[in-house]
């Protein structure tokens, strides 16, 4: 998706574009998830982006998304959010027999295959079938969204963490909840643009997707679906959406690339680099580059960019610090930024510093997320 407040200078000479990514690792379903087997019913899923497995099983879970029925129409589904309505959950396997289990890696000790989530475990009422509690559930699903198993063929539903975000802390100061990366920038980003009225440059929120799987597909950071929301602007408001047109506003455009960074975790410091890493409750953290080991895959502002934004923040009293990801050789990541250099735009990647980062609970800073929501606003009305 993606929003826009048109400003007073034409869009050839430039825009500000915030871009952050709307999907979070979690667990999809299967073409084919529903199955029964010992009594239960049970949905196959295949996980979705950079997870640790482990940490999807024994907690509540809920189901979202959408289904696309046999005859065009088309459904939403959400069960498990509400407090009153019941959950989902992949039980690990007891201490007492998990010996052989203690003793894998963590990467392995949770195998893909069996994230297998129990949706059921009552029969159907008819004697004279097999899959009895399968059929149970297909029935309730037909009852509450008029679906069949086919359908699920026709859906993208995914499997995420049930609880709402909680208040983290005695005093308050932090947010406990899943799916931060990056609804935490996509959220001041949205917020940040509701308060921008009169600005001299258009200013975009842009909210992608499949940004945690490589930014692949047609709703990506790499896919023209920004170049085709210029062109609609620029039809718009006056300007020929040329491609001589449309390269220029690309090359004047300045960009942040909003999205969360790592946190240093006291309790694991030693894969941080303590002089440059983002701490918690420190303001935005501004990152130059990212990427992994000799700035492989970076995205790197220049210095002239990366000074006009730090004074930018500095004018507007809004609290930043300078982040990277960890020591240089224990890992790295990165984010959407590359792809917003590419079209010429000038970027730097922004963002909270989260905890937990990719996990079902991750934690940050309101003051963080209050300087993104002052960063963003100051850098759509510059
Ligand atoms: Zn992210």
């Amino acid at each position: 998706m993606a929003v826009a407040v048109i400003g007073k200078k034409p869009i050839t000479q430039g825009f500000r574009l915030i871009a952050s990514h709307i999907d979070c690792p979690r667990l999809d379903l299967k073409p084919n998830p529903l199955y029964e087997d010992m009594g239960l019913a049970l949905l196959k899923t295949q996980y979705y982006g950079g997870v640790k497995k482990y940490q999807w099983v024994s907690r509540p879970l809920a189901l979202c998304g959408t289904i696309s029925r046999g005859d065009g129409s088309v459904v939403d589904v959400e069960m498990g959010l509400k407090p009153d309505e019941p959950v989902f959950t992949i039980p690990d396997l007891l201490p007492h027999l998990a010996r052989k289990q203690m003793e894998q890696k963590a990467s392995e000790f949770i195998p893909g295959e069996s994230l297998n989530l129990i949706v059921g475990s009552t029969p159907y009422s008819s004697e004279e079938t097999d899959e009895r509690v399968k059929l149970k559930v297909l029935e309730l699903l037909q009852r509450k969204y008029n679906i069949t198993e086919e359908d699920f063929i026709s859906a993208e539903i995914q499997v995420i963490p049930a609880e709402p975000a909680r208040d983290a802390g005695m005093d308050r100061g932090l947010i406990a909840g899943y799916g931060q990366d990056d609804r935490a920038c996509a959220y001041a980003c949205f917020t940040a643009l509701l308060d921008t009225v009169n600005s001299e440059h258009t200013a975009i929120a842009i909210f992608f997707d499949k940004e945690e799987i490589g930014s692949e597909g047609n709703t990506s950071a790499q896919s023209r679906f920004l170049e085709m929301f210029l062109a609609d602007l620029m039809e718009n408001t006056g300007t020929e959406p040329s491609s001589g047109n449309l390269q220029k506003a690309f090359f004047c455009g300045r960009a942040l690339s909003a999205d969360v960074a790592a946190a240093i975790d006291p309790t694991y410091a030693d894969v941080y680099e303590k002089r440059n890493d983002a701490k918690l409750g420190y303001g935005i953290a501004l990152k130059k580059y990212t990427g992994r080991g000799g700035k492989s895959q970076a995205s790197e502002a220049n210095a002239e960019y990366t000074g006009w934004v730090r004074r930018l923040l500095n004018s507007k009293g809004v609290v930043w610090q300078a982040a990277v990801l960890g020591k240089v050789d224990e890992g790295g990541g990165g984010t959407v930024a590359k792809y917003l250099a590419n079209m010429g735009m000038e970027t730097i990647d922004c963002g909270p510093p989260i905890l937990g980062m990719h996990s079902p609970l991750e934690v940050s800073s309101k003051d963080d997320i209050w300087m993104c929501h002052r960063a963003f606003k100051a850098f759509f009305g510059s």
